[in-house]
Parts: structure tokens; sequence; C-alpha cells
């Protein structure tokens, strides 16, 4: 008896069946774009292996208006097909399945080409799309269900119609978007007639043994968004049309609502999937914040979907669904839903990986083979780079032996957990701590390694982190005044009205910290209530009418830097703008362009620009600095003046712009050399 029963149960689809109930969800990697088709082959492929049901590519465009971006991988071409039949047979060949994501980005596509159903231009881009006409709504239709025909050719097992997340389909369906008075707008029949015309055709092209995925957005969270009564009405007319399945898409791009961002609570949105339950006669998946297989199977189980979709989960760990079904659960590396390697690098233009897992999307770049010839290595700090140079040291067949002085693995991991939103980075220091375990590494904690410990081993690794920025303000030797390695692992006593100096990554999540009670991301109701998510059974969209109710902060904090542009642009790309939000929703003042002039009974005193202008005192009792970090190299440089070689990898060799993202790259890719 397996523990996750329903997850890993087959699902028959009639003309062909799923071997468990794991969707992978369209990613945009980047990949595509590479042309190097045997690596985008070996990224599927080895997901195929690792068991997953049934695949979705990244989305590919059906002509060149409708792509996401210029250059972007389109489905248009024999060409096409024959670089799409490297990927299918690999994955066959690994035994999987796996269907093409048709995805027509609408007024969304960036370039000066887009059309819509309407010329409005969407928030999130600086092109105005133009109204289609007649003729160009056809030849969408026909470019779409001609991409499907392709797909098959290329020996596809289906397609996935992208009709979700504000994306052309999706533009046609509501009034937000949709302001045409002719067949093909107006009325919920004639705004539904897009989706349904090209389902029905693209399945008129395909025959019936071919899986259509239709992606729906069952939540809009935009203004005019769908009613639930519009979705299940549109979720009946495209199985009538001949959709095989439907997935579960969540919010628009432009949505002021995070969604699958970590703060936002595991399976937040499978209450809106089961809405559909029982009203369709086709399976439904469920997606978002779903990350383990136990989440998984509870929504399963309950009876809120059919199928469960997971992306970034897979680009974690692409063994996912094997290590669950051979017990081996706890050795799942976690999606933590940072979106740092994965989201943040396809809106920065870079291609996908994953911060646990930097083979993501390197498969084939990025190999770790057994040791030529097994050494002893010692690896000095237990935090991302130290920990996953051992693992994969020890993977590769060396001995390794790993040093702490702290009572605990995870380093700067220990930190991040404690703030409210960052939960998921308990899942991961648990992963570290049971891989370690498992690969027989000689842990030494609270253990100071000197140079005569590293003595007598083949490479030693430094992986010592960092030390906090001293700021030079006169009065910070005031005991009022901590460090945020004081506040967040040591949990010294804070006022109540607090200045928090210096907004990078830790000043914010200080802020956080410090405003925050019991946190919202374990609370389903009260996330909902504080990002003004309603029921769209309710609210046409999920919007709430009045909008975020936020909880009244703990604290009142002041959060300030010298840089006198607007705080936290430096944050996550896709992340950011949550932060921001949080923080402006708990009254945060957040000040920049300030010099600190000195602490004393008053306060922090501060002043504004070169001259030294306009002086201000921020009444607080607490002052605390988050003013960056130094790499720690005293024991690296001990090491090289005794003669040592030894390898500096992580915030001990560069702190700035310092991340686990980083770290554990650096440490897994040193490993994977030595
Ligand atoms: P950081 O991002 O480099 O921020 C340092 C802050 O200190 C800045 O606001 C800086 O702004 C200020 N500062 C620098 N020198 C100062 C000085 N001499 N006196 C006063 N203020 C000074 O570093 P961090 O916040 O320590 O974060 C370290 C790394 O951890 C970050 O790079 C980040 O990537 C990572 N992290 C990421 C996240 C995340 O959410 N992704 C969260 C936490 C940490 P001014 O120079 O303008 O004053
Ligand atoms: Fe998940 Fe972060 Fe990896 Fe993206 S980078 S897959 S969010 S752990």
């Amino acid at each position: 008896m397996t523990t996750y029963p329903h997850l890993l149960a087959p699902l028959d689809l009639g003309f062909t069946t799923l071997k468990n109930r794991v969707l992978m969800g369209s990613m945009h990697t980047g990949l595509e774009e590479t042309k190097d088709w045997n690596r985008v082959a070996e990224f599927y492929a080895a997901r195929a292996r690792g068991g997953v049901g049934l695949m979705v590519t990244g989305g590919i465009g059906p002509n060149l208006e409708g792509s996401v971006l210029p250059g972007a991988s389109m489905m248009v071409s024999d060409e096409d097909v024959a670089n799409h039949k490297v990927i299918t047979s690999a994955v066959h060949d690994a035994g999987g399945k796996i269907a093409m994501q048709i995805l027509h980005a609408g007024r969304y596509a960036y370039g000066p080409k887009c059309v819509a159903p309407s010329a409005i231009k969407s928030p999130i881009s600086p092109f105005p799309p133009t109204e289609l006409d007649e003729d160009g709504i056809e030849k969408q239709i026909s470019d779409i269900v001609n991409a499907a025909v392709l797909a098959q050719q290329a020996s596809y097992d289906g397609v996935e119609i992208m009709g979700s997340e504000g994306y052309f389909l999706n533009q046609f369906l509501v009034t937000h978007t949709n302001k045409r008075e002719d067949r093909w707008g107006g009325s919920y029949e004639n705004r539904m007639r897009l989706p349904i015309e090209v389902v029905r055709r693209t399945r008129e092209a395909v025959g019936t043994d071919f899986i259509i995925i239709y992606r729906l957005s069952m939540i809009d969270l935009v203004p005019e968004g769908s009613t639930h009564e519009e979705v299940v009405q549109l979720a009946r007319e495209v199985e009538k049309a001949g959709a095989t399945i439907i997935n579960t898409g969540i919010g628009w791009h432009e949505a002021r609502v995070p969604t699958i961002a970590t703060s936002v609570p595991r399976r937040a949105f499978a209450w809106v999937t089961k809405k559909l339950m029982g009203k369709v006669g086709i399976p439904v998946v469920t997606s978002n914040r779903i990350n383990m297989p136990d989440v998984a199977e509870d929504v399963l189980a309950e009876g809120c979907a059919d199928m469960v979709s997971m992306a970034r989960p897979l680009l974690a760990d692409a063994d996912f669904v094997v290590k669950a079904e051979t017990g081996q659960a706890d050795h799942i590396a976690p999606c933590i839903g940072c979106n740092q390697a994965c989201l943040d690098h396809t809106f920065g233009g870079k291609l996908t990986s994953c911060l646990v897992n930097p083979r993501a999307c390197h498969e084939t770049e990025h190999a770790i083979t057994p040791a030529e010839q097994p050494k002893s290595i010692g690896i000095v700090g237990a935090g991302p780079a130290g920990l996953s140079a051992a693992l994969t040291a020890a993977d590769r067949g060396h001995a390794v032996t790993l040093f702490d002085k702290a009572d605990r693995i995870g380093g700067q991991l220990n930190m991040a957990r404690q703030v409210p939103g960052k939960e998921e980075f308990h899942g991961l220091v648990d992963w570290f701590a049971t891989m370690v375990a498992d690969a027989g590494i000689t842990v030494k904690l609270n253990t100071e390694a000197g140079v005569d410990d590293l003595k007598g081993f083949d490479e030693v690794v430094i992986a010592t982190g960092v030390v906090p920025r001293d700021p030079g303000i006169p009065g910070q030797e005031r005991d009022n005044v901590l460090s945020y390695i004081d506040v967040l692992r040591d949990k010294a006593e804070v006022g109540n009205k607090v200045a928090v100096i210096g907004a990078g990554g830790i000043g914010f999540d200080v802020a956080e910290f410090l405003v925050t009670g019991d946190s919202p991301t374990l609370d389903l109701p009260e996330w909902m209530r504080e990002w003004g998510v309603a029921d769209p059974e309710a609210v046409r969209g999920g919007l709430a009418p009045e909008g975020p109710q936020p909880e009244p902060p703990v604290r009142q904090v002041t959060l300030m830097q010298r840089k006198a542009k607007a705080l936290g642009k430096g944050l996550g790309k896709t992340t950011g703008w949550i932060h921001r939000a949080e923080l402006k929703m708990k009254q945060v003042e957040m000040i920049g362009g300030v010099n600190y002039e000195k602490i004393d009974d008053a306060g922090l005193h501060i002043s504004f620009g070169e001259a030294r202008e306009n002086p201000r005192v921020i009444d607080c009792d607490t002052v605390v600095l988050c003013a960056g970090q130094l790499s720690e190299r005293s024991l690296a440089d001990a090491l090289e003046a005794e003669g040592i070689a030894c390898h500096v990898i992580g915030g001990a060799d560069v702190a700035a712009e310092l991340d686990a993202k980083r770290a554990i790259n650096q440490g897994t890719r040193l490993a994977a050399a030595l």
C-alpha cells in the first residue's frame, strides 16, 4: 500500500492512460529558445524517467504576433516539427507522455505586433495591441489549430491550449479587455466563442486519440473578471467542444495578488478548482503552491481535483514522483517557492534553473559523475554553499567531513526560516539534514575548525559565510541597537517602535518579521483577507470589494537606506513587489536618501543629501542594523599563510549580492569538479 494512493493512481483517459495524477505544469524555461534540442530533450526526459504522469512544455507560439517575445519558440513549420521530435522521442523512450502548450499571448505579447480583442494596453506591457478584425480572428484560430496539428506530427501526446493567466483567449472572455460589439464580444456567449471555437476546431483537426488540455482561468483576480457561473459554463462548453482535461489557471499576470510566491499558503487555490468538480465529466487539474507529495495527496483525497499540476517542484527535483513511489519523500529536494532561479530568470531574459537544484535546465552541461579518485575533503561551514558542496562531493564518492561552529546545520537559512512567509525554508534545512545524514558525511558541529584541523585533507573547502558590515554610526554600541542576527536568530527583545538601517533583502525580511504577528502564510482565510481574495461565486473575478484587509502591524517600523531611489528595487524581479506591498500594508515608513547621524536617547538622528539637510529624529526604542555583509575569510587567510591550498565559496568568496542561489550553485559546481 503506497502512502499516496490518490496521487499515484493511474488516470484512464479512454484512448490512453496516465500512470499517475502528476501533471508537470508548463514552464517558460528559455530552453526551447536555445535551439539546443538535445538539451531541451534531456530536461524533459529526466522528468519522464522521474515518473511524471504527463508533462506540458513551455508555451510555444502559434504565430509571430501571438508569441510571448520576439524570438520565442513557435510551432509553425516542418523544421519545428523535426526539432520537437527530438523532445518527444526522448520522452517516449523514457516512458513518459508529453503535451505541447500552445501559448498565444494576445496583448501580453512583448512586441509592437501584438493583437487583442480590443485595443487596450496591458498594465504590464509597453505595447498597445491592435484590435483584431473578423479575418484577424479567423487567422489566429487557424494558426492555433495548425500548431496543434504540427504538434501531433511531432508525436506529442497532446496539446495544452493556454486559456488562462490573462493571455489571448482569456482576454476575449471578460469585459475588462473585450469591448467588442460583434459576435466575439458583448454577451458571455459571444465572449466565449473564441476559446470554444479554438477547442472545437482543434479537436476536429487532430481526431479523437489526442489529448487536449484546456487551461481555464478559474479566478481571474482582476476587476470585471469572470464569475464562477461563467467559469462553469465555459468549462462545460470546452468539454463539449472536445477537451480531454481541464487545467486550472489562477490569476492574470497583471493581478495584484500573489499566486505562486513562497508567501502564498500551500494549496491556496485548491478550493477554487474544487468548485468545478462534479460539474464537468472530464478530469480536472488543480494547481499553485502544491510542492510536496503529501500536499498533493491531501488535495486529491479531499476531492479538490482529479489531478495535480506541479511545475517548479519538478525543477527542484526531477525524481519527485519516483521518490514518492519508493518511500523516499523526505529525499525530495523541496521547491521553496522563491522564484529566484526560475521566474526571476525568465523575466530577466536568462535561462531558468532552480535555487535548490542548479542542474535544472543544465542537465547536459552540468554533469555529476563518480570521482575518478576518491579523496578526503574537509569543508568548513554548513550553510547552503558548504552543504551543497558536501552533498555533491559525497555523491561522487569522496569522504567528506563538514565542520560548523554552530550547533546546527543551515547557516543563514536558519534566519530566513524565521521570517513570516518564508516557512518553506524549514523544509529546505530539513532536506539538507536528511541528505547529509544519508550521504555518510561526517558532521562536526559546535566545532570551530582551525588550520590544524584541516591539515591532512586532500581538498579543503572554506564556506565560512559572512559577518555583518559595521556601519559605524555614532551611538551604535548602545544596548538598544541590535543586529539582524540578534533579532532573527537569537530572538532578542525588540521594542514597539523600531528603526531598521539598511533595506536590502535582510532589511526587508527583518521589517516583515517585526510587523507581522502570526504568519498569514499558515492561515489561508487570513491570507485571503490580507490580499482581498474572495470567493468568485460571490464576487466577479474573486476580488473582495472592500479590498485588502491586513491585520494591523505588531510594531511601528521605519525602514531606511542611503540610496535616494525607491526601497526594494534590488529585490527579486517577480517577488519584490510583494514584499513592498506587504510592508506598505503594515504601514512601514520607507525612507531613502538618508545619512545616519547618531543614535541617542531621542532615537535615530538622520539627515538628507550631501549637505546633510532636513535633520529628523526617528522616534524609536530599538534600532536594527541590516547594513549588508562582508566575507568571513579569516580561516581562508590563515590557511593560505600556512601554504595550505583551499577553495573559497559562498559568502566567504563574495559577500555582495550573496544569496542561497549563488551559494548552492557555486558549492555544487565546485564539488562536481573536485
Ligand atoms: P544587501 O542587499 O546588500 O543590502 C544591504 C543594505 O545595507 C542596503 O540597503 C544598503 O543600502 C545598506 N548599506 C550598505 N552599506 C551600508 C553602510 N555602510 N551603512 C549603512 N547602510 C549600509 O545585503 P543584505 O540585506 O544583508 O542581504 C544580503 C543578501 O542576502 C542579499 O544580497 C540578498 O540577495 C540575500 N537575501 C535575499 C533575500 C530575498 O528575499 N531574496 C532575502 C534576504 C537576503 P544603502 O547603501 O543605500 O544604505
Ligand atoms: Fe522553486 Fe525557487 Fe527552485 Fe524556482 S528557484 S523551482 S521557486 S526552489
